[in-house]
Order: structure tokens, then sequence, then C-alpha cells
């Protein structure tokens, strides 16, 4: 599903970002990344969606060599990968409905699918009485559960979350990571990179510690740890 083979990545001015890394994802895990900031947890991220490429190394996602990928297949890639941000990234001046329903338009989906599904998924995320309000009237939590759904309504088979809950208090930092657990339940692989440790610890997921561009720890039932 994720493969990283000997996976290396220098930045401009020779800052080595990743060094050597190697991991395999399998469908329908749920996986943590973490590790101190600028430990290499985004550019991971960023090779994934093809934002950024490997100095050297090989990348394998859902059966693409994505270091080899054609251009013409990319924006097919990116389809199957959805993405959720610490800032959200929703539109303001459309509604959440039509923030939704955007993601769908961009790939040419045809409206008597878009109704059907829009609906669906804003049902799940619990924002069905909110379709209609703009993200300025909801609360951050609101707002992410509204970019998640935006993340889901192409049906993606990966769920990539950078700091998902970088900008919510506790409680709703909770909720959101519990949405994010259901979504895992329901088929979706989920890698999710993030700082928070008390979450981490409690839900016995499989963490990958990064540290300098290292893999320093990989545990099925990972706790965050200390990074020594
Ligand atoms: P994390 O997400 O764990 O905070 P990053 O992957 O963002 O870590 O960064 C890893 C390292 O790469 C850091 O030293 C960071 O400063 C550096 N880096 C990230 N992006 C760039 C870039 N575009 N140009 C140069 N250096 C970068
Ligand atoms: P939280 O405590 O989660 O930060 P808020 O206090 O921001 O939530 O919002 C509580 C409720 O009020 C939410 O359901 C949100 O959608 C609604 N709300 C907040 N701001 C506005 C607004 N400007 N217009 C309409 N509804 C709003």
């Amino acid at each position: 599903m994720i493969e990283f083979n000997s996976v290396s990545k220098r930045y401009a001015g020779n800052v080595i970002a990743l060094s050597d890394i190697n991991f395999f994802i399998d469908k329908g895990e749920f996986v943590f990344l973490v590790g101190p900031s600028g430990a290499g947890k985004s550019t991971i991220l960023k090779l994934i969606l093809k934002e950024e490429e490997p100095s050297s190394g090989e990348i394998l996602v859902n059966g693409y060599n994505v270091t080899r990928m054609k251009p013409k297949d990319i924006p097919y890639y990116r389809r199957k990968l959805g993405v959720v941000f610490q800032d959200y990234k929703l539109l303001p001046d459309k509604t959440i409905y039509d923030n939704v329903a955007f993601a769908m338009i961009v790939t040419g989906t045809p409206w008597s699918l878009i109704r059907k599904q829009v609906p669906m998924v804003l049902s799940l995320v619990g924002l069905s009485d909110k379709a209609y309000r703009y993200p300025r009237e909801l609360s951050g939590g609101e707002q992410q559960r509204a970019a998640i759904a935006r993340a889901l309504v192409n049906n993606p088979t990966i769920l990539i979350a950078d700091e998902p809950t970088g900008n919510l208090d506790p409680d709703t930092a909770w909720g959101i990571m519990e949405l994010i657990n259901e979504i895992n339940r329901r088929g979706t692989t989920v890698l999710v990179a993030t700082h928070a440790k008390e979450i981490v610890t409690n839900m016995k997921k499989r963490v990958i510690s990064l540290n300098m561009g290292n893999i320093v720890r990989d545990q099925t039932r990972g706790v965050y740890g200390d990074v020594a």
C-alpha cells in the first residue's frame, strides 16, 4: 500500500531531511508518524503526495511507483489520496456543502453523483445540519470535520493527515482522532503526522518515530515516547 525503500531526501542548502528510510504500511493500517519538529514527518507526507521528489530510493503507493510515474497519471494517483491539514484549508467564500462538492467538481464528477455523495460524507462527519454554513461560522473542530469530509468525498484508499489536531483544544482533538479512527475502521488506510502525545499513547496504534531524518522506532502498538 505504502512502501519506502532506502528513501533519502536532501533539500537545497544541503539539508538532509530523510536518510535511508525504509517502511511498509499495509492496506487498512492506522499509523502515527511522530517526532520532534524538523524530524522529517512532513517530508514523508510530501513525498507520498508527490509534492517533493526523493533524492534517492523508491516509493510505492497504491500500486504506483511514485518516482517513475507518468505525468498524466499524477492526477489519478492523487485522487486516491485524501489529505487533511492543521489549518483546514477550506475555501472561505464557499459553504461547507460547496467546499466538499468542489473536490468532486474538479474531478469531473457528474452532479447526480455529487448530490448523493456530499450529504453522505457530511453525515459521516456529523455536519449534516451545518451544510449551508460558511467556514467562519463553524468552530475549529467543525471546520476540521468539514475538511475531513472533503478529503473523503472521492473515496480515497489512503487518508493522510498533517497535524490534524494542532489547532484544537484537547477535547475537540479527541473527537477528531475518534472520527479518523472510525474512517480507518471502515477500511481506509490512515497515516497521521502528529505531536499529540497523549492521544498517540492512548490509541495504541502503530507508531513510527522519526528523529533527524531517521526512523528511531517502529512499534505495532506504540506510545509516543521520548526520542532519545
Ligand atoms: P517535520 O515535519 O518533522 O517538522 P520536515 O519534514 O518539515 O520535518 O523537515 C525536515 C528537515 O528538512 C528540517 O530540517 C527542515 O528544516 C528541512 N526542510 C523542510 N522543507 C524544506 C525546504 N523546502 N527547503 C529546505 N529545507 C527544508
Ligand atoms: P467551540 O467551543 O467548539 O470552539 P464555538 O463556540 O466556536 O465552538 O461555536 C459553537 C457553535 O456555534 C458551533 O456549532 C458553531 O457552528 C456555531 N457558531 C460559531 N460561530 C458562529 C457564527 N459566527 N455564526 C453562526 N454560528 C456560529
